[in-house]
């Protein structure tokens, strides 16, 4: 590639005519051109990426990172996986509609699976549960929801997602420690880096732990000398219990209930013990009583006339795992169900409006302007918003079911 190609001027475009072939052909010379200048630019990147994991050497090796496993971990990566660093644009949980998410979460196959798995796996659960006092139904809704019980447990190197994530600073300094808890978790002989596999943002095996969370809490609990999320389904499971009951998990009840709410019930007071909620007039769909201990808020993931559950602090235990409501209702009934409680009591608004990413920024925008929200403008529907959503609709007199509506978008945006 001639550097005075380059400065070949190309003429404006010109619409229709008689040098049309001449712009073809200028085209062409353009697209090879810039081909070129894209292939020398991915060289330039991989020498880039290179540098950058020389970089991280003498980081892991300040960590007890052998030599001997740097370069093993290391082989075969010689340069960014563009697809992993493609993939930080989206985010499936946040976007999509919680009742289509648990469809597709919970769906009959599924169900089937895990009620196979908890009856064959029943000894063992019983120890795990007994270890740390996490109901079983609950590890197997993670298991469930993570890797389809073990099926999915991902299928990319996860030094080399790391490694792109990492060098890309996608979320800035995130992604470096995890890669150097990559590279201990190799040290101490846990896995080899061929089986150690995960998802694009690094979350491994069939519990998709990242590797700090793993190096804290999975635990060997069939005994192997191995901490193995990958091939050991007692692992797994017992390795989610552990994490489970070290973040804060309370046996003493669920992460929470489908409830239906009396006529007139007042939701300015969203919040309390689960036994004053029952005072109140609140009822559990399924007919069983609400514990006598514990508190709660009320969630109206789909507002009034959907399904309504009174979540409990086990609820946010949950979202530690990962930030989504969806995914946490999707792991919470999924446990409900493979325990045999029944499906939903109350119908989605599958057919009504909702907010999309770009709604949910507006409302946090008109929310914040209005002083009632402070938050990240991300377009993500969470506990702030929600707490916003509710002030800002007692405020406003209207039923305050902290539902982020387009009426409420509607009703933000006409007020400012
Ligand atoms: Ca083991």
């Amino acid at each position: 590639m001639g550097a005075g190609m380059v400065r070949k001027p190309i003429p404006p475009p010109v619409e229709g005519g008689e040098d049309r072939l001449d712009r073809r052909s200028l085209l062409t010379a353009a697209l090879a051109l810039a081909a070129c200048g894209s292939t020398r630019r991915a060289l330039a990147a991989d020498a880039d990426f290179r540098a950058f994991i020389e970089g991280v050497r003498p980081e892991a090796q300040a960590r007890g990172i052998s030599q001997a496993t740097f370069d093993a971990a290391f082989r075969d990566v010689t340069a960014p996986d563009t697809d992993v660093i493609g993939r930080t644009k989206k985010q499936g949980e946040f976007s999509r509609p919680v009742w289509e998410y648990l469809v597709g979460a919970i769906s009959p196959g599924r169900l089937d699976r895990g009620r196979a798995h908890a009856a064959r796996l029943s000894d063992t659960l019983g120890r795990i549960e007994k270890a740390y006092g996490v109901p079983r139904w609950v590890m197997l809704g993670f298991w469930g929801i993570e890797s389809d019980f073990g099926t999915s447990p991902g299928t990319l190197p996860i030094v080399r997602s790391l490694a792109s994530l990492a060098y890309a600073r996608h979320r800035g300094d995130y992604f470096r420690p995890e890669l150097l808890a990559a590279l201990e978790i190799l040290q101490r002989g846990d896995i080899t880096p061929e089986k150690m596999k995960g998802s694009w943002a690094g979350a491994m095996g069939q519990v998709q732990f990242l590797p700090s969370v793993f190096l804290k809490y999975a635990v060997d609990f069939d005994g192997d000398g191995h901490r193995d999320i990958w091939g050991s389904q007692t692992d797994s499971l017992a390795s989610i219990g552990h994490y489970l009951q070290q973040i804060g998990w309370n046996p003493a009840y669920s992460w929470g209930y489908e409830v239906r709410l009396p006529q007139d019930f007042d939701l300015t007071r969203y919040k309390g013990d689960l036994a004053e909620f029952g005072r109140r007039g609140v009822k559990r769909t399924d007919g069983k009583p609400l514990p006598a201990t514990g508190s709660g808020s009320l969630f109206l993931p789909g507002g009034l006339g959907a399904p309504v559950f009174l979540i409990t602090d086990n609820f946010e235990v949950i979202r530690v795992y990962n930030t989504s409501d969806s995914y946490a209702l999707a792991v919470g009934h999924l446990a409900d169900r493979l325990s045999g409680a029944p499906p939903l009591a109350a119908p989605w608004p599958t057919n009504a409006a909702r907010l999309d990413n770009a709604g949910l920024k507006s409302l946090q925008e008109g929310l914040a302007a209005a002083g009632f929200y402070k938050g990240d403008f991300d377009g993500r529907a969470g506990p702030k918003l929600r707490e916003a959503v509710r002030q800002y609709q007692i405020k406003a007199g209207l039923p305050a079911d902290g539902y982020a509506s387009p009426a409420l978008l509607a009703h933000v945006s006409g007020g400012r």
